[in-house]
């Protein structure tokens, strides 16, 4: 496997241009996310993943995370390199100030989460679980609980998990079964017995850091039925003192790992909480408002997961591109010169490699593009909390839609040697295919688009999108086309579609919106190039925006078809007849 550049130009590119970080930094909330600390927080977090969390990335493929009496083992370096990213507080960027974080923007999270996941995308699943726990606690948890919870797990020091999956209840979490007792007296009066099974907790046990503070959900008695009856509860692995020492252990435990495809490094973990009736939880929030309150933080988590297509996909393309210019096979197709040149030279695997490299800057322009929108939104600036809701379902569902096919590139571009484990292409496409499922699937991200996001504001949210895109697309007209089916789309979608028919063309619909903004924001990146910024990229820009405008935005257009073919011919054979 080759080492891990950091893209760190195009980062700044896309912070400076897609979120636009010098206009936040002018907030006084944000007033310390000026010109020289981004780029210091930019490349000092490159250097760190390349240099302490890409070495591990595939010995902790080929070793992965091992359970031994209860206790959950990552090969050797995992620790001292977790100590170091505590100890360098890359772990506090946003997290509040009030406990003990720099309350940066979201937009410099999210590079830090880009540059350690594309370094080892399973490791960088410690820190971004954490992340959604901190906001959690800190939107919904209450005062006593941020005081004893949070500086140890915005430091670094406990790790968070997010507890919603059951055997039962996946995409349907209101299916779930876990129950929560009230305790009326003793020493936890107050608090509540937690009892049940939950399984594919990522990083749910491990020795790296002190505590663990899981964040699960569950039932109480005579809780109403379904979604509107989930509470949410947290259960730190250890028990907290009221000095915030640690005290005995609660009664939960880590049952087995999961064996997978990918993310070997990352512990999968079946959880059990109360075997012996004695684990102890406390109310998050509201009762019967869990779901809410993990709605809070399932959008940024959301975000961060489509950021796991910008990780792999970054990766993927280095891997490649340094393959292609090694590889000798053949002479080029045509050329006076009969001797064998390196394969980056034949017109396919150029196309292939522009094809990764354009993917990867598009999604990393739309990526922070949202960024700079939920930090708006942060600011209270409604429209653009709005358009972020509106953008989340596009990040998490193309962004790793894309990761999944740029790193199915780079096996290509290896020939049989990407095939074959030893070259690293392989792990790459094995840890990207987790990213379109988990935090619910790509599916259900274009269902949420296409129902709740699309009746937003009476569907303008998503219309006037379209519109400032339109206005300010105008010099390219493939992606103006582009923007216009999209229109017609949304319209018929709202106006006049059932929701069958919806649902049935919600995934080509969510690509082609995607595309259509990620075009835009690579527009607005290339425009930037074009008069003078990032110099670095004066060569590149240029053809990568041009590459996704000539080659990418008119697939996109050829989705319409499908965006509108309705739910009929899908029904037209009984379920048991497509067995046949
Ligand atoms: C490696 C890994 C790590 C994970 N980490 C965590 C974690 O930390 N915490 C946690 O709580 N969970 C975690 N999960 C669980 C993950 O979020 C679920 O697997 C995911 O939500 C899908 O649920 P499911 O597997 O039950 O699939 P199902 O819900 O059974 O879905 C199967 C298929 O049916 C489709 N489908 C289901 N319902 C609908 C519908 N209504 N409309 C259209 N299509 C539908 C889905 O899109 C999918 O294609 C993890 C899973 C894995 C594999």
């Amino acid at each position: 496997m080759t080492p891990y550049t950091p893209p760190t130009q195009d980062q700044l590119l896309a912070i400076r241009i897609n979120a636009g970080i010098e206009q936040l930094a002018q907030s006084e909330k944000f007033a310390a996310a000026e010109s020289d600390l981004v780029e210091a927080i930019v490349a000092g977090v490159g250097e760190f993943a390349a240099g302490e969390f890409a070495p591990l990335n595939r010995i902790g493929d080929l070793e992965g995370a091992r359970l031994e009496n209860g206790v959950v083992l990552l090969p050797d370096g995992f620790k001292s390199a977790y100590d170091a990213y505590v100890e360098q507080g890359w772990n506090a960027i946003s997290s509040p100030e009030d406990f003990g974080g720099q309350g940066l923007p979201f937009t410099l999270s999210c590079n830090v989460l880009e540059n350690l996941g594309s370094a080892n995308m399973a490791f960088n699943l410690l820190p971004t679980l954490s992340v959604g726990a901190i906001e959690a606690l800190e939107h919904h948890g209450s005062d006593a609980q941020k005081a004893l919870y949070l500086p140890q797990l915005v430091s670094g020091a406990w790790s968070g998990t997010m507890n919603l999956t059951e055997p039962q209840a996946g995409s349907d979490v209101g299916a779930l079964r876990s129950t929560a007792t009230p305790i009326d007296d003793g020493e936890h009066a107050g608090k509540y017995l937690i009892q049940g099974q939950k399984i594919f907790i990522t990083w749910g046990e491990h020795d790296l850091a002190k505590n663990i503070i899981h964040l699960v959900l569950a039932r109480l008695p005579d809780a109403p039925e379904g979604s509107r009856g989930i509470s949410l509860f947290v259960v730190p692995k250890y028990h907290v003192n009221a000095d915030g020492s640690l005290g005995t252990k609660n009664d939960l435990r880590c049952v087995s790992l999961e064996h997978k495809l990918g993310i070997n490094a990352s512990p999968t973990c079946v959880m059990s909480y109360g075997d012996n009736g004695e684990c102890i939880g406390e109310l998050v929030g509201a009762e019967n408002r869990g779901l809410m309150a993990m709605f809070t933080m399932m959008n940024n988590a959301r975000v961060n997961v489509g950021n796991q297509g910008a990780q792999i996909a970054e990766r993927a393309t280095q891997q490649a591109v340094a393959y292609a210019n090694d590889r000798v096979q053949s002479a080029r197709a045509g050329s006076p010169d009969k001797s064998a040149v390196a394969i980056i030279e034949h017109p396919d695997v150029r196309r292939m490699i522009l094809r990764m490299k354009s993917l990867t800057e598009g999604i990393r322009a739309l990526l922070y593009f949202c960024a700079g929108q939920v930090d708006r939104g942060t600011l209270g600036d409604d429209a653009a909390r709005m358009r972020a809701e509106v953008l989340v379902p596009l990040v998490k569902a193309w962004g790793t839609d894309v990761g999944v096919e740029v790193s199915g590139i780079g096996i290509q571009i290896h020939g049989g040697m990407g095939f074959i484990e030893e070259t690293g292409a392989a792990q790459h496409w094995r840890d990207s295919r987790i990213a379109p499922i988990y935090e619910g699937t790509n599916g259900i991200q274009a269902a949420d688009l296409v129902t709740r996001k699309l009746g937003m504001d009476g569907g303008n949210a998503v219309l006037d999108l379209l519109a400032n895109i339109a206005s300010d697309a105008k010099e390219e007209p493939a992606l103006l086309t582009l923007v216009q089916e999209c229109q017609t789309i949304a319209k018929w979608m709202r106006d006049d579609a059932s929701l069958d028919d919806r649902l049935a063309g919600s995934v080509p619909f969510c690509t082609m919106f995607s595309v259509a903004v990620a075009g835009w924001q690579l527009l607005k990146q290339a425009r930037a190039v074009a008069q003078g910024q990032a110099p670095a990229l004066a060569q590149s820009k240029p053809v990568t925006s041009r590459f996704f405008m000539d080659c990418i935005v008119p697939e996109a257009i050829g989705q319409k078809a499908s965006a509108m073919a309705g739910a009929e011919l899908l029904y037209a054979l009984p379920a048991k007849a497509l067995a046949g």
